[in-house]
C-alpha cells in the first residue's frame, strides 16, 4: 500500500487518477506503475470541456523519469468518450500530452539532455530511439513556435548558411537585440524571405528600424518591397564588406607574387595570412616583417591600404560625413589600378545607399555572425542534418528563444 502512496506522490497522481498498483520487474530493471480512475468520476471532452457519456477506453503506456535507477512505466485504461459535437475523442490525461509515450516530467528532462548533447548521445543515454528523442525534440519547437508571442522586433538580421554542400543555403532571421533566431528559410531566394514578411502583421513590419544584411540582391528587394521606408533601413554589413575587400586584396597579392616569381623575386612568399590577419595579433617578428611589406611599393600594399582605409570609415555620426569620407575613398579606389578593388568599388558604389545607412544606425551583422558560428556548432555535433527541416529545427531549439517544456513543467 505504502509504496502506492509514495508513487502517486513521486508522479504527482491527483484525483480522480489514483495508483493502482506498483510492480516491479527486478530482472528487466522496471516499475510498472498502474493508474486508474476512480470510479463514478465524471468524464469530459478535451476539446469543448463538456461532460459526455464514456464511449470505450484505450490501454496506453507512458515512459516517466526512471526511479532508483529502474525504468519506469506508468500504464493505463484512458477512457474515450462521446461528445456531441467532436465525436469519439480520447480523455486527456494529466500527466502528458495527447499522443505522446512519455510523461511531461521525461519529455523535460530529455529537452534538457538535447541542449548539451546530440540527438544520438540522448538516445543512447535514455535508451530509446533516435526516432523518439528527435519526436520529442520536434514537438518541444512546435510547442514554443507556437507559444511565441507576436515578436515586435526592431533590428532584424538576415544572413545565409550552408546546410550540406556549398550552394545549398538557408536564410537565417534573427532578432538582433534578443539574439534569437525568428525564422530558418528553406533557400536563400527573395520569394522566400518576403513570405516570412508577409507572416508579419503590418504593425510587425512598421516597428521594425533596421535590416542587416549582405549585399545580396534577394533579400534587398524583399525587404524594399515588403518593408516600408527600407531605402532608409537597410543596413550592408561592415562584415560583408570587409569580407569582400579581403578577398580583392587576395587577389592582388597571388597575381603579383606570380609575375615577381616570374622574374625570380619572392618578396611575397610566404605573405598571405599577413594581408589577411590583423597585425594586432601578430608577434613582433611578424609586425616587423610585415611593416616593411606594408611600407613598400607593393600593388599589395596598396591594396592593403584601401582596405583599411574604408574599414576606418564606419564611425561616422553624420550622413553626409560619411558621404564625404566614402565619395574619396571611392575616388582613390577607383583610380588604384587594381582591378580586384576596383571591382569591389563598384559594388560598394552601387551600395553606398545602405553602407550609410549601417554606419549612422550603427547596426552590424555581428550578432548574426555570433548565430552562425552557434549554427556550425550545432551542425558538427549532429555530424550533419539528413535534410533541411531537422536542421531548421534544431536551430529553433538551439537559438530560437522558445519556451519547449511541456505545459505545467516549470524549469
Ligand atoms: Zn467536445
Amino acid at each position: 500500500m505504502r509504496d502506492k502512496d509514495l508513487y502517486a506522490q513521486i508522479l504527482g497522481i491527483k484525483s480522480p487518477w489514483q495508483v493502482s498498483s506498483v510492480e516491479l520487474n527486478e530482472l528487466e530493471g522496471e516499475v510498472t506503475v498502474e493508474v486508474a480512475r476512480e470510479s463514478g468520476s465524471r468524464l469530459c471532452c478535451p476539446t469543448c470541456g463538456k461532460e459526455s457519456p464514456g464511449y470505450d477506453s484505450r490501454r496506453r503506456r507512458w515512459r516517466h523519469l526512471d526511479t532508483c535507477q529502474y525504468k519506469t512505466i506508468l500504464v493505463a485504461d484512458v477512457p474515450r468518450v462521446k461528445c456531441e459535437d467532436h465525436g469519439v475523442v480520447t480523455v486527456s490525461v494529466p500527466w502528458a500530452e495527447p499522443g505522446s509515450g512519455f510523461t511531461l516530467l521525461f519529455e523535460a528532462l530529455v529537452i534538457d539532455w538535447l541542449k548539451e548533447a546530440s540527438t544520438l548521445a540522448v538516445s543512447r543515454l535514455m535508451k530509446l530511439s533516435w526516432n523518439a528523442i528527435d519526436g520529442i525534440m520536434q514537438r518541444a519547437v512546435v510547442r514554443g513556435l507556437s507559444r511565441r508571442e507576436a515578436v515586435c522586433v526592431t533590428q532584424l538580421g538576415v544572413d545565409e548558411t550552408a546546410f550540406r554542400k556549398r550552394h545549398d543555403y538557408v536564410t537565417v532571421v534573427s532578432d538582433q537585440a534578443a539574439g534569437t533566431v525568428l525564422h530558418v528559410g528553406n533557400d536563400r531566394t527573395k520569394a522566400g524571405l518576403k513570405d516570412w514578411y508577409d507572416s508579419l502583421s503590418e504593425e510587425q513590419r512598421e516597428a521594425i528600424e533596421s535590416v542587416s544584411m549582405d549585399m545580396w540582391p534577394a533579400f534587398i528587394n524583399a525587404t524594399l518591397e515588403s518593408i516600408p521606408g527600407a531605402p532608409e533601413k537597410i543596413a550592408f554589413d561592415k562584415f560583408h564588406v570587409a569580407k569582400y575587400l579581403g578577398e580583392a586584396v587576395d587577389k592582388v597579392r597571388r597575381q603579383e607574387h606570380k609575375a615577381l616569381m616570374k622574374e625570380g623575386y619572392e618578396d611575397l612568399k610566404g605573405s598571405k595570412y599577413d594581408w589577411l590577419y590583423n597585425p594586432e595579433n601578430m608577434t613582433r617578428k611578424q609586425k616587423r616583417r610585415f611593416k616593411a611589406l606594408r611600407d613598400s611599393t607593393l600593388k599589395t600594399a596598396r591594396a592593403w591600404a584601401i582596405k583599411e582605409l574604408a574599414m576606418s570609415l564606419w564611425h561616422y555620426v553624420s550622413k553626409t560625413w560619411a558621404q564625404k569620407g566614402w565619395d574619396q575613398w571611392l575616388s582613390w579606389a577607383v583610380r588604384s589600378r587594381l582591378d580586384p578593388i576596383k571591382e569591389v568599388a563598384k559594388t560598394i558604389k552601387e551600395h553606398l545607399w545602405g553602407i550609410l545607412n549601417a554606419i549612422v544606425l550603427k547596426v552590424s551583422n555581428g550578432p548574426a555572425e555570433g548565430i552562425n558560428s552557434r549554427i556550425k556548432t550545432i551542425k558538427v555535433r549532429s555530424r550533419g542534418f539528413r535534410n533541411k527541416e531537422r536542421f531548421a529545427n534544431a536551430i529553433y531549439f538551439h537559438l530560437g528563444g522558445l519556451d519547449l517544456y511541456p505545459e505545467g513543467v516549470v524549469r
